[in-house]
């Protein structure tokens, strides 16, 4: 995986590489799922979402610039992978998830990394909440990664953000975004797009409206 879809594609940051050939991407998935871990493509988790491929972790990574001791707000758990990763580099990093049954296994995942290393688990923290808003409580964070689409760079995000410090998130609509990374620099942001990605919604009072979603894609019941 490293080598074929990561270096040979440009991943070119040793911290990310190595990060990302140390945390085994199996053990994020179920049990049935765990022969595709390494596959070149994101794969299903509970709750209808998504592992994201491991080409856009490591590029997504790559644009945060992290390195050990960056503090970093993710926001969509998910399975808990790219948090794993960003613990691996030796960022301290907390993780925001809407749903709490992902958030609640993310947890349990991440804390049997403590067999590879016990500071791993030390490193994250996963928090159950509408992840659109941020944490106003733990800002400004020098890091933010979004890993769910958004209609706009979200506003409290954008205040939440360390002079300086780097926002990568997908832009755009529901069926298909940009990779943005937006730095910023006192009170102006520089916004650069990276090529075009397809993520599930960032669901939230900052985000897509969950009525919006549904109707977009037709969806019966309640988003998952
Ligand atoms: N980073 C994850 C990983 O490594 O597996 C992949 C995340 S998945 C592509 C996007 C996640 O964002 C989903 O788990 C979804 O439930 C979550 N999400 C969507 N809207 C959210 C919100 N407003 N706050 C927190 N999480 C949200």
């Amino acid at each position: 995986m490293v080598e074929r879809q990561l270096r040979a594609r440009g991943i070119s940051d040793a911290s990310v590489l190595a990060a990302m050939a140390e945390i085994p991407r199996e053990i994020f998935l179920a049990p049935e799922l765990a022969h595709d871990a390494y596959a070149d493509s994101a794969l299903p988790i509970q709750a209808g979402q998504t592992m994201s491929q491991p080409f856009m972790v490591a590029q997504m990574t790559e644009l945060l610039a992290p390195h050990p001791g960056m503090r970093i707000l993710e926001i969509g758990t998910g399975s808990g992978y790219q948090a794993a990763v960003l613990a691996a580099i030796g960022c301290s990093v907390l993780s925001l998830e809407r749903h709490p049954e992902l958030a609640a296994a993310a947890r349990t995942r991440l804390a049997s990394l403590g067999q590879l290393d016990p500071r791993l688990v030390d490193r994250v923290r996963v928090e159950v909440a509408d992840g659109s808003v941020g944490w106003r409580l733990g800002a400004p964070f020098e890091g933010i990664l979004v890993t769910a689409a958004a209609p706009r760079v979200p506003d409290p995000l954008r205040r939440q953000l360390a002079n300086g410090g780097r926002l990568v998130i997908p832009l755009g609509p529901l069926s298909g975004q940009q990779l943005t990374q937006v730095i910023r620099r006192g009170d102006g942001f520089e916004e650069r797009a990276f090529g075009g990605c397809v993520f599930v919604p960032l669901i939230g009072a900052a985000g897509y409206k969950e009525e919006e979603v549904r109707r977009m894609h037709r969806w019966p019941g309640p988003f998952r």
